[in-house]
């Protein structure tokens, strides 16, 4: 076959959370347990689930390629403007849409270490130069070596809050200082992926930027909070202008009939959104004390996710699958930790008697 473009051979696909059946089948375990993917264990809205069955009447029709009914119904959700909106295929989309509109060779990309991996991916397809910046020891953001690390080349940075995967955030003072002094040159891209889910103190508020046309996106998603994952339903908000570029490498119908109104449907029920919120939380804590009480150590965390520390992330991943529990390692820079999506009361329970089995 002709020769690849130059850029790819640095490039690793990437490797997803194992799904439970091919655990279940190679350790010939009948029931596992899952928490490696951020999913909502808590399923989808009922709303939701209505809205599929109803709009699948229609699927042999092409879905709304300009996803009017549902950019409208995410601005009055925010108080934005539908043309502050752009729908994605999932953010991981809106990611590489983001990547194809402003990266060429030579430039470069800033973003936290570690940090969501689909930044390098965007950025490298196009030929793009990576720039990871350390977070802190304790995985929180440095503003000011973020900001050193900007040069005349930088086109986009990155600011995940709350981060995957170590689940910290950025507080909004900490934003406000970075936007006060960010140079013009460069697009912002907040990832705000688990923000429905925060309750920090100083949470960080990126609509007052959107609404002023700051250089700024704000990428959101269906699959965390509203348990979409499956159906594949990202957004960014942002400038119109800006917005307007990324419409030209946008495929003419990427958000399908199905998820479009799945996500309006869910984006009305609160008290789903509500109990989701509640339960991650004292998930978040029956986790954290659970490990606590094992001898193990968690990073804070405002995302339905924790890293706990366990010295080799490796093996207790290998150890704890074959006891049926699925989690994630082997994130760069994070050797020694575990990733745990907070699960329901009974999953949390499963994972930590199993890494109790191990202690
Ligand atoms: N950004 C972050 C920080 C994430 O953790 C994820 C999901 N793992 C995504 C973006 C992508 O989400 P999706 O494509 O499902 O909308």
């Amino acid at each position: 076959y002709p020769r690849v473009r130059e850029t790819l051979h640095k490039i690793r696909p990437y490797v997803p959370g194992r799904p439970a059946t091919d655990v279940m089948r190679e350790f010939g375990l009948s029931d596992v347990v899952k928490l490696a993917s951020n999913e909502n264990p808590f399923g989808s809205s009922s709303r939701a689930r209505e809205a599929v069955f109803e709009a699948a009447q229609e699927m042999h029709r092409y879905p709304d390629g300009a996803t009017q009914s549902l950019r409208a119904a995410i601005a009055r959700h925010l108080t934005l403007q539908p043309d502050q909106v752009l729908v994605s295929n999932g953010s991981d989309e809106m990611i590489k849409m983001v990547s194809e509109t402003f990266l060429q060779p030579g430039d470069e990309v800033v973003a936290p270490f570690p940090s969501f991996a689909q930044y390098g991916f965007g950025a490298n397809v196009m030929g793009a130069t990576m720039v990871n910046v350390p977070l802190t020891p304790s995985f929180f953001y440095d503003v000011d070596t973020l900001l050193a690390r900007i040069t005349e080349r930088t086109k986009i940075v990155y600011l995940c809050s709350p981060n995957n995967p170590t689940g910290t955030w950025l507080t909004h003072k900490q934003a406000e200082s970075y936007m006060a002094r960010v140079p013009d040159h460069v697009l912002t891209v907040f990832d705000e992926a688990y923000v429905e889910y925060v309750d920090a103190e100083d949470p960080l508020d990126t609509l007052p930027w959107i609404r002023e046309g700051k250089a700024v996106l704000s990428l959101r998603t269906f699959s965390k909070m509203y348990g979409l994952a499956g159906l594949r339903l990202g957004y960014a908000l942002g400038n119109p202008g800006i917005l307007s570029f990324i419409e030209k490498v946008r495929e003419p119908f990427n958000a399908n009939a199905l998820a479009q109104c799945a996500a309006e449907a869910a984006l009305s029920d609160t008290a789903f959104v509500e109990m989701v919120r509640r339960k991650t939380k004292e998930g978040r804590r029956q986790i954290e004390a659970g490990v606590k009480a094992l001898g193990y150590h968690t990073v804070p965390s405002q995302g339905n996710f924790t890293l706990v520390y366990t010295g080799n992330g490796r093996e207790t991943f290998e150890r704890l699958q074959r006891l049926g529990v699925i989690v994630r390692a082997g994130f760069p820079g994070l050797d020694a930790y575990i990733r745990v999506s907070i699960g329901t009361f009974e999953e949390n329970e499963r994972f930590l008697q199993a890494l109790k089995t191990l202690s």
